[in-house]
């Protein structure tokens, strides 16, 4: 009878998570399991869990997982770390090699809500492709993460990637959203933006978010900023075409600035004035050359990234 339902895969990226991961895959089992219960997926559905080259014993708790509850817990483990975006990808295609109609992903510190997983599975059998949990609100974010999250949305907006604002990477995918992913080998793909641009019906489903209940943030400063530049270079050049509107835009000022200097020495005889305007308009275009610079380096740095085509992860080991 199973044969009919769809059958759902649970993915997990773990990057040091010893101290919740046990609690959070039990949890997460129990969801499968009510789901299952009630006839909304197939007997065979299942948790994968992708190791993001973690130090702590993360690997050995996914071995005990799949002794104690066997083809239940399946895993990956990578032979080092190569982020949460990799780690994701790692898990959709691994699942979607392992078969599956449909997978949801969720953070191995349960801070999103899994409750909200069945409705996720409803919205998949009405007919949605792709299910987004969008977060409530930011509470459980730091000043610094929820402002600087808000305005990387606005500005994503601004570039034309009309990502909708506190989505998350809690999301379900049908297995021909896993199709289309397949068939995109780029490195430094940005699954936000990925889900968004290929335009499959999607569903829209609001949770609450809770507070990281042990461990920490997984997240710095940096890897945050890479994140956000990654999602802005893999999928917007507006950044490009703004310089080259400000190289128009500076070009016009300076041939008003070259009258306003030749009325000042052949009309008025007062060239030696216009120092300090001199030395502001140095620093500023010094300035805005180099950052000019810097976007263009990110896409210089996209594009090496792409070019040498190396494998997105390497795999160390799998249990299934
Ligand atoms: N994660 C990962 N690799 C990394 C960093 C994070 O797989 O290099 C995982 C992490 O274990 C968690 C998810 O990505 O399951 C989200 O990380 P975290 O909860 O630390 O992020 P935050 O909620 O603070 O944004
Ligand atoms: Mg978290």
């Amino acid at each position: 009878m199973s044969e009919n339902k769809s059958r759902l895969a649970i993915v997990i990226p773990c990057f040091n998570e010893e101290l919740i991961l046990k609690q959070t895959t039990e949890t997460l089992l129990n969801v499968l399991n009510g789901i299952i219960d009630k006839g909304k997926i197939s007997a065979d559905s299942y948790i994968y869990l992708v190791d993001d080259g973690s130090k702590d014993s993360t690997w050995e708790i996914i071995e005990n997982l799949h002794s104690a509850y066997g083809e239940k817990i399946k895993g990956t483990k990578f032979i080092r770390n190569y982020g949460n975006q990799k780690a994701l990808i790692a898990g959709l295609l691994g699942a979607r090699n392992i078969g599956c109609d449909c997978i949801v992903s969720i953070d191995a510190d349960l801070q999103q809500d899994e409750n909200a997983i069945e409705t996720f599975i409803d919205e998949f059998h009405k007919g949605a492709d792709i299910v987004s949990g969008i977060r409530n609100d930011r509470k459980t974010d730091s000043f610094f993460k929820k402002y600087t999250a808000l305005c990387f949305y606005k500005l994503m907006n601004i570039l034309g990637v009309k990502i909708p604002p506190n989505h998350s990477d809690f999301r379900l995918v049908s297995k021909r959203g896993l199709d289309i992913l397949a068939q995109y080998n780029e490195e430094g793909l940005f699954l936000r933006g990925f889900f968004h641009e290929i335009g499959l019906k999607t569903s829209y489903v609001h949770f609450d978010v809770k507070p990281r209940a042990l461990g920490c943030s997984k997240f710095n400063f940096f890897s945050l900023t890479s994140l956000a530049l990654n999602g802005i270079t893999a999928f917007s050049i507006v950044p490009l075409r703004i310089i080259a509107a400000c190289g128009v835009i500076t070009m016009l000022g300076s041939v008003l600035l070259a009258l306003e200097v030749l009325a000042e020495k052949y009309i008025f005889h007062t060239t030696p004035g216009g120092w300090a305007t001199l030395v502001i308009l140095m620093a500023f275009f010094g300035g805005l050359q180099i950052f000019c610079l810097g976007i263009i380096g990110e896409y210089l740095g996209q594009i090496f990234n792409e070019v040498k085509a190396r494998p997105r992860y390497i795999k160390e080991t799998e249990i299934l």
